[in-house]
């Protein structure tokens, strides 16, 4: 019987918001099992059992207690210790690749979508332990039941006999279970955290008289920002808080809380979380910090903390955190320590830094950027910033989402939810602090290739997540999103009152990959009518110290009728000491004139700052100082359409590879290695590659000159011959590679060459030469947190030193693909550049979705230099000549996709 796969113990948020935790059932559940057949009514146990049933007998109680998580398995659902609900299947005696399921939900837990999240669990534990179909009984009046079968989007047959319906499927994911899974975590998760965001009534356990404390402050935030609802000060050492009769414990309060937020000394804190769980508050925002931010007892507390929040069903923001605001007038919850209740708008943001939190309320302000919800999330125990982009996916409030992140808890969840939200609203951030990729050891070209930043930034550049660098361009992008239509295109008009400027615009947006674009003589004819004579209507328009509100009104009138540009910098330097707030007026008016038909940046150049026309609420032009900041938050808005009207591509999936055979290779290799793996030989890589439709070079390892003599006449034609050994990393640096080697005296030449370059030669590889063709590089390195990270490059032994390279996260699309390739500079070569040999293009870009695939089948591999491949002439093909994969072993079943089923928490 195989051991307890505690790999599948999660947190599940329910539909209603509610946190049930979900595990492989034990033996010692059986008394939990019965508690649930009891409290079951006699209709939840017919449509179980299909008959009236009084009690198990003790048989059936061991037989559903004890699973062999194989052909028998079962998860249950609990809370705070009580079963709720299970769902088990049985392998078919006669047909061992099919199941059949069933499931018992507790009366009083139907309706809250328990049956679909353990169908969920099922069918991924299923899949992963050879089951390919379920087979299901469900009573035709079991109307609930067949309406979880229908909505889970598994592709059903169902047969009705004598009142029961037969349903099959196959456990294979489609994209509609795909789609109904994550629809359903996003509902969950937004539904688990409407008490945190729209509290009916809140707690402050901790509220103090103390004036200028975090207690006292929070308390006289919520109630200064007039929170809608009841608000209690809880304090066992005061009868009341800023004149609100106070409570000694949350427990004294006599109606219902939905909300406390907790701000007392970390050893109170388990305390007041469980008066709050018995209390039955929904939601938690721990300021308290104390946690895993000080490592060790710290961790062991936030651990035992989020135990007791998810056993009783809460969620929690925090520890370690700042607070929560939302400027909804429907609620008005200011739940925060800092002194700043920022203005109404359409931004979201979440930082994982508290302090810095404050001072990114207090710059918002200034820069007149409204604010939706803020989240300071602190150590991200239970709810994280992927939480909070799918509670702002569908969020009415938000136009803009901003993260400040300093880590990921889950990159491959963000991954996937990022890719979806970002094609609704732009997902602005700022990634500080350097990954643990830099810690990894380089062995391979791949690794030394990836710096601690690749990772984040192809999973930023693939999520279509705008990544600045600092706060400050943070703030510069959000502050266009949030008031301007995403560019149509990189087309952009400069209109200016001076030529300076203009010309240093022009220069930034250029170096930026924008199009400074030549006007037509019409437009720049329908310009300059409105101009002085020494205007110049080129771009960038110069109108000349003279121009007034009037000339720039008629300038934006015609750059924004026109079908020429995308957007327009108008920028402005106060030439004339009166005359400002004119001009403001008029680019404001004119962006509003022309509202979501050309994307208006404006530059005010002025130390008097920029004029209340264009700071004020009303005003939604994006003003900047200098046209750099300008045209650098332009270019990440037009990149950002350029994402957006990118189709989403597709990993392709090639049918003629052969898993089982590259799998007997590497764990050949792997019983050679042991448990810590390495780099496999040779032919147990040649295998590999063969088995996935690469194309290797032929080869054969020689042990004498005899055999090399052999291998050579085999082979035909000239030769390579390299040395194997383990000490050897790179060969021919050590003269260990001998190439176009003819005839029986230079292949015996060349082995005593090679093989005398080490001590340690295990063999010489006799290699057939492959002539011409460019040399590449592919690659794979294992990024700890963010999964496999593919490379494309060219240079073959100088890949290193030029470092034209391209990474991207794995899986690879089509369009990933598309983009490596003309990321890489030189891979123009491979077009035949200046007369040159062409390379076969098609056979490249169809190697690397290969090995996206190799990637996916094959988890045991964590590093991989395919380098060089030889890309030869269209047509034609390419060929490995040198490749280095590295194993290890990976226990158990393998379940990359776990962390990502429906509506899991972090654990
Ligand atoms: P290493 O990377 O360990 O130094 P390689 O096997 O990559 O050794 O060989 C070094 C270089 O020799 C390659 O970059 C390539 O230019 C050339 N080379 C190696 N094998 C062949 C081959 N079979 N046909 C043609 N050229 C080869
Ligand atoms: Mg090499």
């Amino acid at each position: 019987m195989a051991s307890y796969p505690s790999e599948w113990e999660f947190d599940v948020v329910l539909r209603d918001g509610g946190v049930v935790q979900v595990r492989p059932v034990k033996p010692e559940d059986s008394d939990g099992l019965n508690g649930l057949f009891e409290a079951s009514s006699t209709e939840s146990r017919r449509q179980r059992f299909f008959r009236d049933r009084d009690a198990l007998t003790p048989e059936e109680l061991a037989y559903f207690s004890t699973v062999d998580y194989q052909r028998r398995m079962a998860f249950v659902a609990l809370h705070e210790d009580d079963i709720i609900g299970v769902g088990r299947y049985d392998v078919l005696d006669d047909e061992p690749t099919s199941a059949e399921v069933a499931f018992l939900v507790a009366d009083a837990h139907q309706g809250r979508g328990l049956a679909a999240q353990l169908l969920a669990d099922l069918t991924a534990y299923a899949r992963r332990h050879g089951v390919t179909a379920f087979k299901a009984f469900v009573l035709a009046d079991n109307r609930a039941m067949l309406r979880v079968f229908r909505n889970s989007g598994y592709h059903l047959e169902r047969e009705v006999h004598e009142g029961v319906y037969t349903v099959h499927f196959p456990t294979l994911e489609s994209v509609e279970s795909q789609a109904a899974m994550w629809e359903t975590e996003k509902q969950a998760i937004a539904a688990s955290l409407t008490p945190i965001f729209y509290p009916r009534s809140i707690a402050v356990i901790g509220a103090s008289t103390t004036e200028g404390s975090i207690g006292a402050r929070l308390f006289d935030n919520l109630g200064a920002a007039n929170f809608v609802g009841p608000l209690y000060p809880v304090n066992p050492s005061a009868t009341e808080v800023a004149g609100v009769p106070a409570y000694a414990s949350v427990l004294d309060i006599p109606d219902p809380v939905d909300l406390a937020f907790i701000v007392v000394p970390a050893r109170f804190v388990p305390q007041v979380v469980e008066q709050s769980a018995e209390k039955g508050v929904r939601g938690l925002v721990v300021i308290s910090a104390g946690f895993s931010e000080v490592g060790g007892e710290g961790e062991k507390a936030e651990a035992e903390l989020l135990d007791m929040v998810r056993s009783a069903g809460m969620r929690m923001v925090g520890p370690n955190c700042m607070g929560v605001l939302n400027t909804d007038p429907a609620v008005n919850l200011d739940g925060q320590f800092g002194p700043r209740f920022p203005p109404r708008g359409n931004v979201a943001m979440s930082s994982q830094s508290g302090a810095l939190g404050i001072a990114i309320l207090d710059y918002a302000t200034q820069l007149n950027i409204g604010i939706s919800t803020f989240v300071s999330v602190g150590n991200k125990a239970d709810v994280s910033g992927n939480d909070l982009l799918l509670f702002w996916e569908d969020d009415p409030s938000t136009d803009v989402i901003l993260l400040y992140l300093e880590s990921f808890g889950n990159p491959r969840r963000f991954s996937r939810i990022a890719r979806r939200v970002a094609r609704r609203k732009p997902i602005v951030a700022v990634k500080s602090g350097r990954t643990s990729a830099g810690a990894r050891a380089a062995s391979s070209h791949t690794g030394s290739l990836a710096s601690s930043d690749t990772a984040v930034n192809a999973l930023f550049h693939q999520a279509g997540v705008v990544r600045t660098d600092t706060l400050e361009e943070l703030f510069d992008v959000t502050a266009l999103l949030a008031n301007q239509p995403v560019p149509g295109g990189n087309r952009v008009a400069v209109l200016t009152n001076a030529g300076g400027p203009g010309i240093l615009a022009a220069d930034a947006l250029e170096a930026q990959g924008l199009e400074v674009v030549e006007l037509s003589a019409e437009l720049r004819a329908d310009l300059g009518r409105h101009l002085a004579g020494e205007a110049s209507t080129r771009n960038p328009v110069d109108m000349i110290a003279s121009a007034g509100a009037d000339a720039y009104a008629a300038c934006l009138d015609a750059l924004a009728d026109s079908a020429e540009v995308d957007s327009i910098i108008v920028i402005y330097i106060p030439a004339a000491p009166s005359g400002a707030e004119d001009v403001a007026a008029a680019i404001r008016d004119a962006a509003e004139r022309h509202r979501g038909k050309k994307t208006f940046v404006a530059v005010f150049m002025s130390a008097s700052g920029v004029p209340p026309e264009l700071s004020g609420q009303s005003a939604r032009v994006p003003t900047y100082l200098f046209p750099e900041s300008a045209a650098r938050a332009l270019a990440r808005a037009v990149r950002y359409g350029e994402w957006l009207a990118r189709p989403e591509g597709s990993v392709a999936t090639f049918d003629d590879v052969d898993v089982a055979q590259a799998r007997g290779a590497i764990d050949s290799g792997l019983a050679r290695l042991g448990p810590d793996g390495g780099w496999l030989e040779a032919a147990e890589t040649e295998a590999v590659l063969r088995s996935f439709g690469m194309q290797p070079a032929r080869a054969d390892i020689a042990a004498t000159a005899d055999d090399a003599v052999a291998i050579g006449n085999a082979i035909e034609g000239p030769l390579v011959m390299k040395v194997q050994s383990e000490s050897a990393l790179h060969k021919s640096d050590i003269g260990g590679v001998v190439l176009g080697i003819e005839g029986e005296d230079e292949i015996r030449q060349a082995f005593e060459t090679v093989s005398g370059v080490v001590d340690d030669a295990s063999g010489v590889l006799v290699q057939e030469f492959v002539p011409g063709g460019h040399e590449i590089i592919l690659g794979m390195t294992e990024d700890p947190s963010f999964g496999p990270l593919l490379l494309f490059g060219l240079g073959g032994v100088f890949v290193e030193l030029i470092g034209d390279v391209a990474f991207r996260i794995h899986p690879l699309t089509d369009l990933d693909i598309e983009e490596m390739i003309a990321e890489v500079r030189s891979a123009r070569l491979l077009e035949g550049y200046r007369g040159g040999q062409p390379g076969d293009v098609v056979a490249l870009r169809q190697a690397m979705a290969r090995l996206s695939q190799l990637i996916e089948e094959l988890p045991e591999i964590v590093e991989m230099d395919l380098n060089p491949v030889k890309v030869l002439e269209p047509g034609q093909g390419l060929r490995v000549v040198d490749a280095r994969i590295k194993v290890r072993r990976v226990e158990g079943p393998f379940v990359p996709s776990r962390k990502d089923l429906p509506a899991v928490v972090r654990r």
